[in-house]
């Protein structure tokens, strides 16, 4: 399709979820297509983010489940648990995963080009070793990277992206952050044997969760051993004789540890990108603004995925990046509602949430009705675990419509998805009602509750 004005009619920058699936799409259009890669195919969430922590999430849970099975009849003598075998199987299926991706767009004839890029003019790029190129289109899809605070000795920290690698568990471990990431990390590592503590600047985990849900998983991560320490800014990290770390903070009390993990957010990868030689419009955050249609300021830029600080999760990434080939070679355009996306946090146990929290609900529309069911899992009973889980649903007073679902408890994740579907239609708690049951469940209890 390239008509020999431009070298490429699309050149997206950043091989990711986003980049990935706009290159692929725009190639089965016909067009012309080059991405640009400086790490590895596949972006964050194949190679350092959702795929091998969810892997990791998995061997973790063997931890409890080995001690459950006991009440279960089973005997299981000295279970032990090595890091190193899950860490290089982990990294082997990453390895897979990143060649299918590669062959993904080597069979759609998208050109890779294993370097980094920069924009030089509006429709021109240079690329790591040197060459220059044009394109008519360009797509900026090159997401976001972990934030490091900035004190003395926080360099001595890792963040997510060296937790895959490390070469041992450290005994002990403090992970920076109140976020997902820091909560996922947090049930890991605890999980495998470390002592976690977890230091956040403010007394609130989770920020945008529904306050019960944070409030059951602070409380069940407490019982487990992990420790909290809340108001709390560094003041510094100092490496000790023996290697270990001492880490300074207000508030609390000096920590030695062997690991400090920041997880303290994610800001969109658009330093160094030479925006300002195209006239792309940057917002306070960094992050690159764009139109429904992931269009920038300037006409023929996009840009999808975590480096427009949308919504930070991979499928919304995929959704932006298909849209935006559909609309841009495809002629049929699309766009992306970004309303009632679900989401889940993979800790100890997982919590998932839809729509509105309890207060967000009665801030839009005063008085709302709650459901709620609080109860213990069968699995749990039997395993003498005494760990509660929790299902919220917010509803409309006068409609019953729901408003907002919310759970904490073993397989939240997977349960939610489908209960996404209805939320997202407009249901009501009546249409839950009127569904029969699939006993005995725990999702039962979202039909069932009063
Ligand atoms: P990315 O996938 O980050 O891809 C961007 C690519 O651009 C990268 O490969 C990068 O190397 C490349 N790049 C950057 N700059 C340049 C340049 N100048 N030149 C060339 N290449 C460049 N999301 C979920 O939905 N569920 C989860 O469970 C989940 N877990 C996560 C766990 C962790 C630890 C992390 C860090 C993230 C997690 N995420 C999760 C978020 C998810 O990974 C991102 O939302 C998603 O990857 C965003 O896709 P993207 O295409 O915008 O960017």
């Amino acid at each position: 399709m390239a008509d020999g004005t431009y070298d490429y009619d699309l050149f997206v920058i950043g091989a990711g979820s986003g980049g990935v699936r706009a290159s692929r799409v725009a190639a089965g259009y016909g067009a012309k297509v080059a991405v640009a890669e400086e790490y590895r195919v596949g972006g964050t969430c194949v190679i350092r983010g959702c795929v091998p922590k969810k892997m990791l999430v998995y061997g973790a849970h063997f931890a409890e489940d080995l001690e459950d099975a006991r009440n279960f009849g089973w005997t299981i003598d000295s279970p032990k648990f090595d890091w190193s075998v899950l860490r290089d199987n982990v990294l082997k299926d990453v390895d897979r995963l990143n060649g299918a991706y590669t062959s993904t767009l080597e069979n759609y004839d998208v050109e890779i080009i294993l370097e980094r890029a920069t924009l030089t003019g509006p429709h021109e790029i240079t690329l790591g070793g040197g060459r220059t190129v044009t394109a008519k289109i360009i797509l900026i899809a090159t997401g976001a990277r972990p934030h490091v605070p900035t004190f003395p000795g926080s360099d001595l920290g890792i963040t997510s992206n060296e937790a895959f690698h490390l070469d041992a568990l450290p005994p002990r471990i403090l992970i920076a952050g109140g976020g997902y990431i820091a909560n996922e990390f947090a049930g890991i590592f605890n999980q495998f044997g470390s002592k976690v503590t977890i230091v956040n600047r403010s007394d609130q985990l989770l920020r945008g969760y529904d306050s019960a849900l944070r409030d059951r998983l602070l409380q069940i991560s407490i019982t487990k051993g992990i420790d909290f320490r809340f108001n709390a800014q560094f003041r510094s990290i100092e490496q000790t004789e023996d290697g270990c770390l001492k880490v300074s903070m207000t508030n609390h009390e000096d920590l030695v540890v062997d690991c400090v993990l920041f997880a303290t957010g994610r800001v969109p990868n658009t330093e160094g990108l030479g925006l300002e030689h195209a006239g792309v419009a940057v917002g306070d955050h960094g992050e690159i603004v764009v139109d429904e249609y992931s269009k920038t300021n300037v006409g023929h830029i996009y840009a999808v995925g975590d480096v427009t600080n949308r919504v930070q999760l991979t499928p919304v990434a995929i959704r932006e990046g298909q849209a935006f080939a559909d609309t841009v070679f495809g002629d049929n355009p699309r766009t992306v509602d970004h309303g009632c996306i679900p989401s889940a946090v993979f800790s100890h146990p997982p919590l998932a949430a839809v729509g509105m929290t309890e207060s967000e609900a009665r801030n839009t529309y005063g008085p709302v009705k709650v459901y709620e069911s609080d109860f213990r899992p069968m699995k749990n009973v039997l395993a003498g675990r005494n760990e509660r889980s929790l299902y919220k649903m917010v509803c409309a007073e006068t409609t019953g419509k729901i408003l907002g679902i919310h759970m904490i408890g073993p397989e939240s994740a997977e349960i939610m998805q489908a209960a996404a579907v209805a939320v997202k239609a407009g249901l009501t708690k009546e249409q839950f009602d009127q569904t029969v049951a699939i006993h005995p469940t725990m999702a039962e209890e979202l039909v069932l509750l009063r």
